[in-house]
C-alpha cells in the first residue's frame, strides 16, 4: 500500500491510497476513528458550598445546569495529546495507575457568574501549552450569585470507550476519478480540473 498526502493542516488531512483495494482503506478509517488515542476529560471534582471572593461578595457554587451535564460537556472538550508524552493510565511505567504528570493532566475552572463559562476557561495545572485548542465551546452560563470551582482530570482513552476519546471525524474514502476528456486523460489532483 503507498501513501501520498495531499493536504494537511491541524484540522484535516486527505491522502491518495495506491495499490490496495477498499477493505484495507476501510480497516485504516475504523482505526483512525476507534483505536488512536488522545486526552479527555474523565473526572470531576465540583467544590460544594460558598465561595468567597477577594472583593469579599459570596458567591453559591451552583449553576442552572447538573453537574453531570457539565462533566459531560468537560469532557468533550478536545484536549491537546502529544503521545510521545501520555501512557494509558492503567499501562503507566511511572506511576502504576495512581496518575502522575506521564499519563493525567489536572485543570481547574474558577469562575463567578454573571458570565459564561468556556473551554478557555480550564486552566491546567502544570504547562499552560496544555489549554484547549479551542478556547470558545461554551460550557454552562452562570447567574448573578453563582460561581463555579471545579477540578478536571484528563487521561488518555481512545474512540472504543467512549467518543469523547475519538481522535478524528468524518473519516471516510471514495474512488480515486480517472477523467478523460476525449482521448486526453486529465489529472483529478491538478488544481485546474474541478472535481475535487
Ligand atoms: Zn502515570
Amino acid at each position: 500500500m503507498k501513501l501520498k498526502v495531499l493536504n494537511s493542516d491541524p484540522q484535516s488531512m486527505r491522502f491518495l491510497l495506491e495499490e490496495t483495494e477498499p477493505a484495507y482503506a476501510n480497516a485504516l478509517r475504523r482505526v483512525l476513528v476507534s483505536d488512536v488515542p488522545k486526552m479527555a476529560i474523565e473526572d470531576v471534582e465540583f467544590h460544594l458550598g460558598p465561595i468567597r471572593a477577594d472583593d469579599g461578595k459570596e458567591y453559591e457554587s451552583v449553576s442552572p445546569l447538573f453537574d453531570e451535564i457539565i462533566s459531560h460537556r468537560l469532557g468533550l472538550v478536545p484536549i491537546p495529546t502529544d503521545l510521545g508524552i501520555y501512557n494509558r493510565r492503567e499501562d503507566c511505567p511511572t506511576c502504576h495507575g495512581e496518575g502522575c504528570p506521564n499519563c493525567t493532566i489536572i485543570y481547574s475552572v474558577n469562575k463567578r457568574g454573571p458570565s459564561v463559562v468556556t473551554s478557555g476557561d480550564l486552566e491546567p495545572i502544570g504547562d499552560t501549552k496544555l489549554r484547549p485548542s479551542d478556547l470558545k465551546i461554551p460550557i454552562v452560563k452562570l447567574g448573578d450569585g453563582q460561581a463555579m470551582l471545579v477540578y478536571a482530570t484528563a487521561i488518555l482513552g481512545t474512540g472504543k470507550d467512549h467518543a469523547k476519546w475519538q481522535a478524528t471525524h468524518g473519516v471516510g474514502y471514495r474512488y480515486y476519478p480517472l477523467l478523460k476528456a476525449g482521448s486526453k486523460a486529465l489529472d483529478p489532483l491538478d488544481p485546474a480540473v474541478p472535481f475535487f
